[in-house]
C-alpha cells in the first residue's frame, strides 16, 4: 500500500488528495449502519472511507437508545454502554401491563458511547473515517454508481471515486433518492424528546404509553440511561395524524398526572428531535454500484421505531458483500443482488409482520389500546419481551392466543391466521 492510500484523511485536509479520493468502498453516512458497513468491508479486505457530514460521531443524537442485552452481547458493546432495565411497563388510558425481569433483557444505550465506540472499532480495522463530509450526491457514470461528490472541511466539492458505494444515510436517502432506487419516504414517525437529570425516577423502570391524551398514532416513552438520567419523549406517525410531536411532549406530565411525581425536580439537559421511516422496507436496496442500508433502506422494525440493531446487523451485511464485490471485480446490480436475498432471508418475514402490526395499531381508539394493553398483561413476561423485539415465530403466537383465546372471536383473527402461515 501506498502512502498516498494509508493516510487519505491527512492528505485531504494537506489538499493533496486526489488519488487518496479512490477507495474500494465508500459510505456515506457515520451512523451505526454506515460505520458497521465500513468496519465489516475492511475487515474483508477493503479499502474503505466514511463521509459523515456532521463534525462529531453520535452528534446530534436522534434516537432513544432502547434495544437488547442479548443483542449487544453479540455485536460486542460494552456493558458500560448501556443501562439494563428490570421492569417494563406497558400504560394505555385504562389499563397498564407491568413486566418484572430478574434478569434484565432489554436496555438503553449511551448512544454517543455506542456510535463513538463502532467508530473507533472501524478505525481500527483500517477505515478513513472523515468527519464534516456533506454528500451532495451520486457519481453515476454509464448507468453505474462510481462515487460521490462531497464537500471537504473547507467547503470545497470534490470527487470521490469507488466500484461500491453504500448508502447509510439514514432518513434523508442522500444518494438512493438520486439515483432513482428508492423515492423519499412518505410515511415516517416524527419524535421529541428531552433527555433529562429526573433525581426521583426510578431507573429500573421503563414506559411505553399509549393513547390519544399523550400520543395520537404513535407512542410516549420514558427510557431511563442511568445516573439520574431519563429520555422522556413522544412520537406520532405522520401523515396518518399532523399532531406535533413536540406539543405533546411539553404537555406531558399535565396530560399524565400519574406520572408527573416521577418528574418532580427533573430538568431538561438535551432536546433530541429526529424522523423514522415507518412504510415498511423499500422494495429495492441494491443496484449497479450501490447498496443501501439501515434506515435509508427501511430496515428497521415499525413495530415500534426500533433500526439501531437493525441498522447494525444490514450494515455488516452490506460490507461484506461490497467487499465480496470488490475481491470479485464485479459491482453489477446482479452481484450485489445477493445483499438483498441474505437481507430478507434473515430480516424479511419479521419485518413484514411488523409493519403489519404497526399499520393496525397505528390507528387504534384509546378503547382498543385498552383492550391491547390488558390481552398483554396476561402474557409472561418472556413473551412480552418476544413480542416487543418482534421475535415472531408460531410457538409465540400460539402462546398468546392460549392466554387470550377471545381475540379469536375478533378482527385480530385475520392477523393471527395471516402471521401462522407466513410463519408456517
Ligand atoms: C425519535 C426517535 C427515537 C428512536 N428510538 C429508537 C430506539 O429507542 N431504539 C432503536 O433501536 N431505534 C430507535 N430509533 C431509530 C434509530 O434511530 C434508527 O433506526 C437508526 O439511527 C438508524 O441508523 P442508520 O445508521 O441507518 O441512520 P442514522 O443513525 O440516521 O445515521 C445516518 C448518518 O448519515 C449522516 N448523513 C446523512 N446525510 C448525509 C450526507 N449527505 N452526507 C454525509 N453524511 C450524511 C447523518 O449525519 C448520520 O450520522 C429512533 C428514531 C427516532 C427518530
Amino acid at each position: 500500500m501506498t502512502a498516498a492510500e494509508t493516510s487519505a484523511g491527512i492528505e485531504w485536509a494537506t489538499g493533496q488528495a486526489d488519488a487518496a479520493r479512490r477507495f474500494d468502498v465508500l459510505v456515506v453516512g457515520g451512523g451505526p449502519a454506515g460505520l458497521c458497513a465500513a468496519e465489516a468491508a475492511a475487515t474483508h479486505g477493503a479499502r474503505v472511507a466514511v463521509l459523515e457530514r456532521q463534525k462529531e460521531i453520535g452528534y446530534p443524537v436522534h434516537t432513544s437508545g432502547g434495544s437488547w442485552i442479548s443483542d449487544m452481547r453479540a455485536l460486542g458493546i460494552p456493558p458500560e454502554l448501556y443501562h439494563p432495565i428490570r421492569r417494563v411497563t406497558f400504560l394505555a388510558p385504562r389499563r397498564e401491563a407491568r413486566f418484572d425481569y430478574d434478569e434484565p433483557v432489554c436496555c438503553v444505550l449511551d448512544v454517543r458511547g455506542v456510535y463513538q465506540h463502532l467508530a473507533g472499532r472501524a478505525v481500527a480495522a483500517g477505515v478513513t473515517l472523515l468527519p464534516h463530509a456533506p454528500v451532495e450526491r451520486p457519481l453515476v457514470e454509464d448507468g453505474r454508481v462510481v462515487g460521490v461528490v462531497a464537500k471537504d472541511q473547507r467547503n470545497q466539492a470534490g470527487e470521490w471515486r469507488a466500484p461500491v458505494v453504500i448508502d447509510a444515510s439514514g432518513f434523508s436517502r442522500t444518494l438512493v433518492t438520486r439515483t432513482g432506487l428508492q423515492t423519499g419516504f412518505r410515511r415516517y414517525g416524527f419524535g421529541a424528546e428531552y433527555d433529562l437529570y429526573a433525581p426521583n425516577y426510578d431507573q429500573d423502570s421503563l414506559y411505553l404509553i399509549m393513547g390519544s391524551q399523550v400520543a395520537p398514532s404513535g407512542y410516549a416513552w420514558a427510557f431511563p440511561r442511568g445516573k439520574g438520567r431519563v429520555r422522556l419523549g413522544v412520537g406520532v406517525i405522520r401523515p396518518d395524524v399532523d399532531a406535533d410531536a413536540r406539543e405533546y411532549l411539553d404537555a406531558f406530565t399535565e396530560r399524565l398526572p400519574s406520572l408527573a411525581p416521577a418528574f418532580a425536580g427533573a430538568g431538561a439537559v438535551e432536546y433530541h428531535t429526529g424522523l423514522f421511516p415507518s412504510e415498511g422496507v423499500a422494495p429495492r436496496f441494491a443496484s449497479a454500484g450501490l447498496l443501501a442500508t439501515g434506515d435509508a433502506a427501511g430496515h428497521g422494525s415499525t413495530l415500534v421505531g426500533e433500526g439501531i440493531r437493525f441498522a447494525i446487523y444490514s450494515g455488516r451485511m452490506a460490507g461484506e458483500v461490497a467487499a465480496e464485490a470488490v475481491r470479485a471485480g464485479d459491482a453489477s446490480a446482479e452481484f450485489l443482488a445477493r445483499y438483498e436475498r441474505q437481507w430478507r432471508a434473515r430480516f424479511g418475514r419479521e419485518m413484514e409482520l411488523s409493519y403489519l402490526i404497526n399499520q393496525r395499531i397505528a390507528a387504534w381508539s384509546d378503547a382498543k389500546w385498552d383492550a391491547g394493553v390488558e390481552m398483554l398483561a396476561r402474557l409472561s413476561p418472556a413473551q412480552a419481551a418476544e413480542l416487543l423485539r418482534g421475535d415472531y415465530s408460531a410457538g409465540l403466537f400460539l402462546g398468546v392466543l392460549r392466554r387470550n383465546p377471545g381475540l379469536l372471536r375478533t378482527g385480530a383473527r385475520k392477523f393471527f391466521d395471516l402471521a401462522l402461515s407466513r410463519l408456517g
